[in-house]
């Protein structure tokens, strides 16, 4: 009896073994008729997404060490360093920083700050050997972004969002193929429109 219910346990996982090798040969087959979708990075990159909230942007000049940014900011991450100046009765800015390797990213100090010297950028690139690098000043924070379509050394890809419907591939797009939704730009103008002529309806209406 042992030997018999061996045996059937034996034929049992090799007809397991089986299905399972039959399942995998079959999402191979499957993938051997699609094309290849993967992003050779770093010659290859997606473009960011429109709203995309990358490394924070700073303009030293700007700023009025109001500390808003640091009030609003989740975690109280910004650093102002500043002092009053009693003859321009002013505060004047010693240093600013922001340590990227704590921030979150979620833009509050950027819609808060009254001046406008923050700013997010398209730079996603922020990876470093030691986390205490991730903790830009002044000079770090100010240096211009870079972005995907200028960069001359990378071929940009569309990102999901950009590609027209029923696309998952970006590689070898036909020239001139629109992508599926419309563009901020796109619903801004046609806001605008929207507006423009109901306030056109509105003033007749007044005059009579
Ligand atoms: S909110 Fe803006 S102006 Fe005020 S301290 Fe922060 S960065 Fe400077
Ligand atoms: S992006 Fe958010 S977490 Fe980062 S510094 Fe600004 S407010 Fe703080």
């Amino acid at each position: 009896m042992t030997f018999l219910k061996r045996v059937s346990e034996y034929v049992g996982d090799a007809v397991n073994a089986a299905k399972y090798i039959g399942q995998g040969m079959g999402v191979v087959f499957d993938h051997m008729g699609r094309r290849p979708v993967a992003v050779q990075y770093p010659f290859e990159k997606l473009i960011p997404s429109e709203r995309f909230r990358g490394r924070i942007h700073f303009e030293f000049d700007k700023c009025i060490a109001c500390e808003i940014c640091v009030r609003v900011c989740p975690i109280d991450l910004p650093v102002v360093d500043w002092a009053f100046n009693p003859e321009l009765k002013k505060k004047e800015l010693y240093s600013y920083s922001i340590d990227f390797g704590v921030c979150i990213f979620c833009a509050n100090c950027v819609e808060f700050c009254p001046t406008n010297c923050l700013s997010v950028t398209e730079d996603y690139e922020l990876a470093a050997y030691d986390r205490h690098d991730l903790n830009y000043h002044q000079a770090a924070m100010g240096r211009l972004p870079s972005k995907v379509t200028e960069d001359p050394m990378v071929t940009p890809l569309r990102e999901f969002a950009y590609l027209p419907k029923g696309v998952i591939d970006p590689h070898e797009l036909p020239a001139g193929s629109q992508r599926a939704g419309r563009r901020p730009e796109e619903i801004l103008a046609e806001m605008r429109a929207a507006k423009a002529a109901k306030e056109k309806e509105a003033k007749p209406a007044a005059a009579e």
